[in-house]
């Protein structure tokens, strides 16, 4: 299947410019979950056949999920969404060195990352928050410095969610395999937006969640390398080989499946369509609006994603106006939006700016055409010019 356009459900009344927020539900997914709801509702641990043959879904969206990240099916398990991913692979990795206490992951990892790693911190574990450079890179010498005998785990993302930024994830894998550390890998906004092999890939554990690629919210994977250790996080029934409790969410679990091979389906179309309207957008707002500044490597970056400071005007005054003018993006991670702080990655990046919201996160999908893409850029130009007219 070679997918260079999305075809959705409805079309949509707004320009979404929001896609590493959430994405929407693609007909194919809603409609190969639809009989889940419908007709095959059973519990797939029941001895009978109707819920017993469910259990033939879950293995069909195990391997899909797989095939999209060079796994083995036996090395992949469902989770309620990668917050719990990332929490579970952590915590596995601690459970399986119990002596060492420190962990390293970096400044702008996802909340659920950094909230769970400062929670570990009030429990005695040492935690070391890794530094960006301007651009949002990550120095491998950084991490060479801050690996010690104590150190269980590494958890670095792929992509940053806010700026499309890419970690250098096989450098990364290599240094701890060479260490003994155990990795664990956040690649929720790579996965579907970049190749992800994991095939000889130096990673211990990946966490993906469905509803960046098509998938509905609520639904999430961990990979879990063959030669890792594991142990639950979420403790329960026998479901998932025991490795995560809780009766499996059969028709969430087939969209996520189902999602992952469009994905794979599509991943070169991403690339081709979506990298040449973001640069257009990209482009026009940084040659076309004075003052404004690329948060983020100019290449080392996701196709999908631009974040761009204007100096002087308030992203949530911007936002507003853009939503007024039916656009939705964003400010940064849609997870802390309520928060009155400025985003902590722009902040590790650019520490001089002491907190100022001045930055708009744009993040594409394979919907969008030239034609939406300029209206975007319109909106935008004039809503900025109206700000700073004020
Ligand atoms: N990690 C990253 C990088 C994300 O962008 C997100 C979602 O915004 C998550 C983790 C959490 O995913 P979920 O909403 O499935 O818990």
């Amino acid at each position: 299947m070679n997918r260079s356009r999305v075809t959705l459900w409805h079309p949509l009344p707004v320009i979404y410019l929001d896609h590493n927020a959430t994405t929407p539900v693609l007909p194919e997914v809603f409609e190969a979950m639809k009989p889940f709801f419908t007709e095959r509702w059973g519990n797939p641990s029941s001895a009978y056949r109707f819920g017993s043959e469910l259990k033939g879904a879950l293995e069909t969206a195990r391997s899909q999920v797989a095939a999209l990240i060079g796994a083995r099916s036996s090395e992949v398990f469902f989770t309620g969404n990668a917050t719990e991913s990332n929490n579970a692979a952590i915590h596995a990795a601690l459970r399986a060195k119990p002596k060492k206490r420190h962990i390293i992951t970096s400044q702008v990892e996802h909340s659920s990352v950094l909230n769970y790693c400062m929670a570990l911190e009030k429990d005695g574990y040492r935690v070391t928050f890794l530094p960006v450079d301007r651009h949002g890179l990550l120095q491998l010498a950084d991490l060479e410095a801050a690996l010690t005998d104590d150190t269980a785990v590494v958890s670095l993302m792929w992509a940053n969610n806010e700026t499309g930024v890419l970690f250098p994830v096989e450098d990364i894998g290599r240094l701890c395999r060479s260490r003994g550390v155990l990795f664990h890998c956040d690649a929720v906004q790579a996965v579907g937006k970049v190749p992800v092999e994991v095939t000889g890939l130096p990673v211990d554990y990946l966490s993906l969640t469905g509803h960046k690629l098509g998938a509905p919210k609520g639904v999430g994977a961990l990979f879990v390398h063959r030669k890792a250790p594991f142990s639950p996080y979420l403790h329960g029934g026998h479901q998932e080989r025991g490795w995560r409790g809780g009766t499996e969410n059969v028709a969430l679990i087939v969209g996520l499946g189902t999602a992952a091979e469009l994905a794979k389906a599509s991943l070169s179309a991403f690339e081709r369509t979506v990298r040449p309207l973001r640069d257009a957008l990209e482009e026009g707002l940084l040659n076309q609006i004075p003052d404004a500044e690329l948060n983020g490597h100019k290449t080392q970056r996701l196709a999908n994603t631009s974040n761009i400071a204007f100096r002087g005007v308030d992203s949530d005054a911007l936002l507003m106006l853009l939503d007024q003018e039916g656009l939705c993006a964003s400010s940064g991670s849609a997870c802390l939006a309520d928060s009155p702080d400025a985003s902590h990655v722009i902040t590790a990046m650019k520490p001089e700016l002491r907190g100022e919201r001045n930055s708009l996160r744009i993040s594409l999908g394979l919907e969008h055409s030239p034609a939406s893409i300029s209206e975007a850029l319109r909106i935008i130009m004039e809503s900025v010019a109206g700000l700073r007219s004020l």
